[in-house]
């Protein structure tokens, strides 16, 4: 095989690897064992933290957005009876406040948008902020200072019961504030009364700020324990490939997505040769680590994003490549079982090769509605068979032709590869 441009250059041994961009460590695991400062994770992480987030606040956000939707309703509905009532509140709490809110009700079902989401609930926030504001500055100046509750009431739904990211909390919450604030003076309060409601708000923003910092704080720290429990549930303990059991539920689900696309599946069983004798020679500590070595060939082979690199079994490795098998997906079988060899791995009790190898098995095939996916895995198992009787060291592909194969089996086209 020849090696095309834009693979040359992947497999090398020694330290390269690592610094080639394979890694076992999870993006989460990074950013759990890096201690995150601040609230804020790096790029893709934070998105999908913001999504959770606003997933599992989404509840209480709705009550909120309900129950100030039916207040406004009732408020609107009392104004009315009201003679000379203001059409310019009417009319904003009808035409601005309550599609802001069905708005961001809508948003909070629909999934991947919580960006848009959380804009609406801050904008939802801030907008109910402003009338509560001017509802209370109002009451004062007819003497009703009790109404200042409700403000101080809201400010604590902003902070913790809208369950809004701190910054966009904050936001809210003191722009809020300071149109009350701002109202003190335009409306002249009594300094008295200035002195103790803005007192007040000092106190319920302070509070609001280390609540909410120690909510999102505590969301993150649980966000990322998860995930990082989900990936060592989905990880082989010794290579950090994929387990078993999360190859088979990925291939379930990518198998399923090829027969809608009508996508190649290539699937490369790469079984290690005379490895018994291996172990039996150099002991099962070196084993696991030559397991290993061979493991990171198999996981940088995984490059793309569908592409999934595990630890079929034993010192069996499977590498599912999605998509049409172009020249790359081709050529990647034959490094495969050249780096393996290049790794220069000593095997004297191998009757193949003085170094450690491999045997690849390859099937190409698209995916049909009544065949089942274990077909696929069937014919790269005989692939990888042949290639044991063809005196290992070697890659044998399987293509099944659709056009002519037969129901509930693979008719198959084999083939090959020369050694080197
Ligand atoms: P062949 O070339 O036909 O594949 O021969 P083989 O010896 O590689 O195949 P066989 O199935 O007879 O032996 C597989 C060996 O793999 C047996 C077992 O000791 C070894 N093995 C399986 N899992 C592990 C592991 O996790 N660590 C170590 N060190 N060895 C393992
Ligand atoms: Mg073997
Ligand atoms: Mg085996």
């Amino acid at each position: 095989m020849r090696r095309g441009p834009h693979i040359a250059g992947l497999f090398r041994d020694g330290p390269h690897l690592k610094s080639l961009g394979y890694k076992l460590n999870s993006p989460f695991a990074d950013e759990r064992q890096r201690g995150f400062r601040g609230l804020r994770f790096s790029a893709f992480v934070e998105d999908e933290f913001r999504a959770s987030y606003a997933k599992s606040n989404a509840f209480r956000a709705r009550l909120v957005m309900v129950t100030a939707a039916a207040t406004i309703l009732i408020l609107i509905g009392a104004r009315l009876t009201e003679p000379g009532f203001s059409k310019i509140m009417v009319a904003f709490e009808l035409f601005i406040m309550l599609p802001c809110l069905a708005a961001t009700l809508y948003t909070s079902y629909l999934p991947g948008r919580h960006r848009l989401f959380e804009f609406l609930l801050t904008s939802s926030a801030l907008l109910l902020g402003l009338m509560i504001t001017s509802i209370v500055t109002r009451a004062a100046l007819l003497g009703m200072h009790y109404y200042f509750a409700a403000c101080v009431a809201w400010l604590f739904a902003v902070w913790l019961m809208l369950g809004l990211p701190l910054r966009h909390a904050a936001f809210a919450a003191l722009a809020t504030s300071a149109t009350y604030v701002w109202g003190t003076f335009y409306w002249d309060f009594t300094p008295a009364e200035a002195f103790f409601e803005l007192a007040m708000l000092a106190l319920v923003n302070a509070t609001g700020i280390v609540c909410c910092y120690q909510l999102e704080r505590a969301s993150r720290k649980s966000f990322l324990e998860s995930r990082v429990l989900g990936e060592l549930a989905d990880q082989d303990g010794l290579t950090g490939l994929n387990n078993r059991r999360s190859f088979d539920r990925q291939l379930d689900r990518l198998w399923r997505q090829s027969r809608r696309e009508q996508t190649q599946l290539t699937l490369l069983l790469v079984d290690i040769d005379h490895f018994k004798d291996y172990n039996d020679h150099y002991g099962h500590q070196a084993g696991d680590d030559a397991l290993k070595r061979v493991a990171e060939v198999i996981g940088l082979a995984a490059q793309r994003p569908l592409d999934i690199a595990a630890r079929f079994g034993g010192e069996e490795f499977a590498l599912l490549l999605y998509g049409p098998a172009n020249e790359y997906g081709r050529e990647i079988p034959g490094h495969i079982r050249r780096t393996v060899q290049e790794l220069k791995i000593p095997h004297r009790q191998s009757s193949t090769h003085p170094y450690l190898t491999v045997s690849v098995g390859v099937s190409i095939s698209v995916p049909e509605a009544e065949r089942s996916m274990n077909g696929v895995i069937q014919l790269a198992d005989e692939a990888l068979y042949q290639a044991k009787e063809d005196g290992r060291n070697k890659v044998v592909v399987k293509e099944s032709i659709n056009a002519t194969m037969q129901t509930g089996r693979f008719r198959v086209a084999s083939r090959r590869a020369a050694v080197g």
